[in-house]
């Protein structure tokens, strides 16, 4: 299927309360959120007919919005039905949602005549990595920039602004042949892929760092909680950077990530194994509540 630019294509987007044709769904120039990055998001998946922790998603899009100091003018449930409404307007069951809210038209950085827009929009999005790469594992290159220190910057929040750094080193790893890059953060400690929360596997234990400078993903949370259910042992911590090398198994997860076993990251190896494969089927079998929600 040929690529179709995002802003031609056919459907309805959910704008400030109403739906708008795809095409017509437009912002001015001068938007304070363009200028400023003054813009919050969420990337939800719709299994089915039913939204993925569609609560979970929707709060986190207020919080982040709070945290850059403005409010959303809807309600959680209100934007909660607006997703499922919006997949159902363009008759979809099994699709990406992007919920997004923004400061409008204001140049001053204050921006206190910015009204705040919301937009929800849903395609379909059925791999986030091409399907033959995941069975093998994905390839990651290191990352040139690191993941800021809370102390610097809102971290917490989905904020379209912290995109900047992901967008850099995806642009890098892909022009290099990978698929995705590994961050550290600003201590020097092992945190997340561009879009995606990172685990690793030692002697059948599995590790992920502590998410206190970047988004404590829903997948994540899900994840964990999947595999201490299914007796794993899971551990929650600072991982240094050269400890990479004696993990055996790597994955990450996210909503358009999913779980996607790593083959690569750098000069260092590893074999997609059981508990990637277990966890993968899982989660894919508890989306689709085929499995009891952790
Ligand atoms: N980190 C980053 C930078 C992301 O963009 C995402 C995707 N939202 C995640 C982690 C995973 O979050 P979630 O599982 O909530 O999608």
């Amino acid at each position: 299927m040929s690529f179709i630019p995002f802003d031609q294509r056919d459907g309805w987007i959910w704008l400030d309360g109403e739906f708008v044709p795809w095409r017509e769904a437009k912002v001015h120039v001068l938007i304070h959120a363009l200028h400023y990055g003054s813009c919050v998001f969420e990337g939800e998946r719709m299994y089915d007919g039913q939204i993925f922790k569609l609560t979970e998603h929707t709060e986190r899009l207020f919080k982040s919005a709070q945290l850059l100091d403005f409010k959303i003018p809807f309600t959680v449930a209100q934007i909660a039905e607006a997703c499922k409404q919006t997949a159902a307007k363009n008759g979809l069951t099994d699709c990406y949602i992007r919920p997004v809210a923004w400061r409008g038209p204001d140049m001053g950085v204050a921006a206190h005549n910015a009204k705040v827009q919301v937009a929800i929009a849903t395609w379909e999005w059925p791999s986030y990595f091409d399907p033959e790469l995941v069975r093998k594992g994905i390839r990651m290159a290191h990352a040139k920039y690191r993941r800021p220190s809370p102390e610097t910057a809102p971290t917490a929040s989905k904020a379209a602004g912290l995109y900047m750094i992901c967008t850099i080193s995806k642009i890098a790893a892909e022009r290099d042949g990978y698929q995705d890059a590994l961050m550290l953060d600003w201590r020097g400690y092992l945190a997340e892929a561009t879009g995606a929360n990172l685990f690793l596997i030692r002697d059948g234990v599995i590790h992920t760092p502590t998410p206190d400078c970047f988004l404590d993903g829903i997948t994540r949370r899900s994840v964990i909680e999947l595999a201490r259910k299914s007796g794993f042992e899971v551990i929650e911590r600072h991982i240094p950077a050269d400890e990479l090398g004696t993990f055996s198994e790597v994955f990450i997860t996210g909503t358009a990530a999913e779980v996607t076993p790593v083959a690569e990251i750098g000069e260092h190896r590893f074999t997609p194994g059981n508990i990637t494969f277990t966890l993968m089927d899982d989660f894919s079998r508890m989306v689709r509540r085929q499995l009891q929600p952790a």
